[in-house]
């Protein structure tokens, strides 16, 4: 065996679980230790500034600057105290990571010595060197400079020595440049919006939240093969490799148990989870070998999405003192399934309703009605856009690919829902309804709380399914942060709810009742949005023939999907909520379409690289050898060596044939990306990688995987399928 795989196979062999051992064995006692929230804060800061950032959180007041001076002393004491030495202003720039700075807690005093200090500006705003981080053109090379800015809605935290203070991060001249910043004004938006609709059935409502619950899906690796794959460390999948005799067939790892050095890992990750105040609950292994999920219980959006960003920190650090890497890539492995990263998403009001629950009497089910259809006329009129928010080169590789939703966007609603909708539309008519319509209609919403109750239709294919209590859009990437769909998902139910209180209050203004108002504005919805509707599986191909037929839309290529990102209708859901400016709608896409670009570019490389260097010499040493093996009989056998040698000389020919097409594959790819590097526009020219260059990453990859299967193993020198998937 090569050398190489043969040493990353025995250091696999000889490792051993590691066992990290909580204080206690009651999550509780050290269940976010390390985090600033409500509870220190009122042991910490004086009752007055508690309330002041109590105000910011809630009602989104600014903090002033001597509150913000009493809040900033109160965070270091306690953080001091815990051990932190440094603070970071924490964020999440479009680079899809997380960023932070660390600055001591020191300040000289006149004896030559330091004193710890944390000021109110410090806590407040920082000024990052914006120009490293990408922009798409917003940052002129002229002013490089960036602010962060304090978010006190996402408590701030400590991980190793580091106090971590959440942010949004926006350029000199107030552009956003990071995901949070968008996200809390979609967040905003449909609070307010929510908030109005609430009050034709509950005056009291006076906040709405979104609500997100995620669930991540990764593999794990050894490490040790990891480093033997130069493609999976490099760009996160692996870019060759046939496919393992046995893998996901069998249905054998779903649920089953969980291998002792994950489990270890698991036990690790969820111990530092906890002492961050993240709420991690479930844990299960995956459908394919060495897949795994992780799910928190839901928080408010701004909160998970801040924890999602930090609890896959966590994962890639812990994953590494167990021997592991952990793989985020939407598709790190051909042909069996990949990660996914489902949001649940509901809305909630301060008084305690979960909005796209049913309630407990007519009035409520009313209300959930209204939020469900207001939901899925949002999915029908912006399927473009939400497509846009989570489409990237590697989800590219899940969306229908058998185990996960096309790039059709579309809802199932289980059959008693969907029923009910069906009857609101026989039932209500444009005209003013008869009493007995209405006694019906007011008892079938009776029955909907108990209906849903046993309601246990699930529907796994749909890319937006209900799930009795929320919607769970399931199309969202495993390794992507999952504030962009977010942001899109909050800000354009914002504006359908817009829409739908201006068309209700002007029925009602016409003398038509309230809740006769609201049913016929929702019947027209029901009908106008019926194509997005689907009960069926959304894997099968004729869903795809038929979605055609309804007119729903189904962009698979990547450039073109992220191009609704500026359709004029985007463009006004934007610019009308003030998500967006032009400038940072346009330099947001500006760096999607050059990510995109060059995740592609980094695969062509690197595929080139192990083919040329790798793969090549490999067969071509194994062809030798055959070669040898050919010349051998002939020499012992004379002209009948042909019999006997025929089927190595058809494998010589093989090996001929797909070194050929490695070579040939090779330079035109490398010929494919001159060309194409010297577009200028970004949009363009990933347009042009997607249609010339990425192409050949599976010409070239057929090749390789065929020779995997005639090459000798013993000279084969990276890890196969089998051995990634099924070593742990
Ligand atoms: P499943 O795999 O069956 O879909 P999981 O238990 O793995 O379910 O994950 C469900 C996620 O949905 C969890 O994070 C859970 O807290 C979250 N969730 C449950 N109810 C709601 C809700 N009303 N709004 C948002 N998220 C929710
Ligand atoms: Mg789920």
């Amino acid at each position: 065996m090569a050398v190489i795989r043969f040493k990353a196979l025995e250091q696999v062999f000889n490792r051993k679980p590691l066992h990290v051992t909580p204080p206690s064995d009651k999550i509780s006692d050290y269940y976010a230790i390390n985090v600033f929230d409500k509870e220190k804060m009122q042991k910490y800061l004086s009752k007055d500034a508690f309330n002041h950032v109590m105000d910011a959180i809630e009602k989104g007041t600014t903090i002033d600057r001597r509150k913000a001076d009493a809040v900033a002393s109160g965070m270091k004491a306690w953080a001091t105290e815990r051990g932190a030495t440094h603070y970071t202003h924490w964020f999440q720039p479009l680079t899809g990571g997380t960023a932070e700075k660390h600055d001591a807690f020191i300040q000289p005093n006149q004896f030559g010595g330091v004193v710890e200090a944390f000021s109110s500006s410090a806590l407040s705003q920082q000024e990052p060197d914006a120009s490293s981080f990408p922009s798409g053109g917003i940052r002129n090379t002229f002013e490089a400079r960036g602010y962060t800015a304090w978010d006190p809605a996402s408590p701030a935290f400590i991980i190793d020595n580091t106090l971590s203070i959440p942010t949004v991060f926006i350029s000199y001249t107030g552009e956003a440049l990071d995901h949070k910043t968008p996200l809390l004004k979609a967040l905003n938006a449909v609070d307010k919006a929510a908030t109005e609709v609430c009050q034709y059935f509950d005056k009291n409502v006076t906040k709405v939240q979104a609500n997100l619950g995620w669930e991540q899906e990764y593999f794990m690796v050894d490490e040790a093969l990891y480093y033997a794959r130069p493609d999976l460390a490099l760009t996160g999948r692996t870019l060759m490799g046939h496919a393992s005799s046995k893998d996901q067939q069998l249905d054998d790892h779903y649920f089953g148990s969980i291998p002792e050095r994950v489990a270890a890992f698991m036990h690790d990750l969820e111990f530092e989870a906890y002492k961050l105040g993240i709420p991690v609950k479930t844990r299960h292994n995956e459908v394919a070998p060495n897949q795994y999920e992780l799910a928190p219980v839901f928080e408010e959006c701004n909160l998970a999405v801040d924890h999602n960003a930090l609890l896959m920190d966590l994962m890639k650090k812990i994953s590494r003192h167990h021997g592991f890497r952990v793989l985020f890539h939407e598709k790190p492995f051909q042909a069996i399934n990949g990660s996914g990263k489902h949001n649940n998403w509901s809305l909630s009001t301060d008084t305690g309703v979960i909005l796209h629950s049913p309630g407990k009497n007519p009035k409520s089910n009313l209300q959930f009605l209204t939020f469900v259809v207001n939901t899925i006329k949002t999915v029908f009129d912006h399927q473009d856009l939400l497509r846009a928010s989570i489409a990237t080169a590697a989800n590219a590789h899940r969306l229908g690919a058998h185990e996960a939703p096309p790039a059709i966007l579309s809802c199932f609603l289980g059959s008693e829902v969907s029923g009910m909708l069906d009857q609101i539309e026989e039932q209500v008519t444009s005209k003013k309804m008869t009493p007995d319509e209405k006694t019906a209609l007011k008892l079938d919403i009776g029955k909907i709380p108990e209906i849903l109750l046993d309601n246990t239709d699930r529907n796994r294919t749909s890319p937006f399914a209900f799930t009795g209590n929320r919607f769970e859009f399931r199309a969202v990437g495993g390794s992507s942060n999952p504030a962009a769909p977010m942001t899109i998902l909050n800000a354009a139910v914002a504006r359908q709810l817009i829409e739908f209180k201006k068309e209700v209050d002007d029925l009602i203004e016409t003398g038509i009742k309230k809740d006769e108002a609201i049913f016929q504005i929702l019947r027209e919805y029901i009908i106008a949005s019926k194509a997005i509707r689907f009960e069926g599986d959304n894997y099968s191909d004729d869903w795809i023939k038929e979605a055609k037929k309804r007119g729903l839309t189904n962009v698979i290529d990547v450039p073109e999907a992220l191009s609704a990102y500026l359709s004029d209708k985007s463009k006004k859901l934007f610019f009308d909520l003030g998500i967006f400016t032009e400038a940072e709608l346009e330099g947001r896409t500006e760096v999607l379409f050059e990510q995109y670009t060059k995740k592609i570019q980094i695969e062509a490389r690197v595929l080139g690289d192990l083919a040329i260097n790798h793969i090549v010499p490999t067969a071509v040493k194994y062809q030798n050898r055959l070669m040898e093996n050919v010349l051998g009989l002939k020499e012992i056998y004379g002209e009948s060596y042909k019999e006997l040698a025929g089927n190595r000389i058809e494998l010589i020919k093989e090996i001929s044939d797909h070194v050929t097409g490695i070579k040939v594959g090779v330079n035109e790819m490398v010929e494919a990306r001159k060309v194409t590097n010297k577009l200028k526009d970004e949009k363009e020219k990933a347009r042009e990688y997607s249609n010339t260059v990425a192409p050949f990453l599976n010409r070239i990859r057929y090749h390789i995987d065929k020779l995997e299967l005639i090459v000798d193993d013993e000279i084969w020198p990276l890890p196969k399928y089998r051995e990634l998937l099924f070593s742990s």
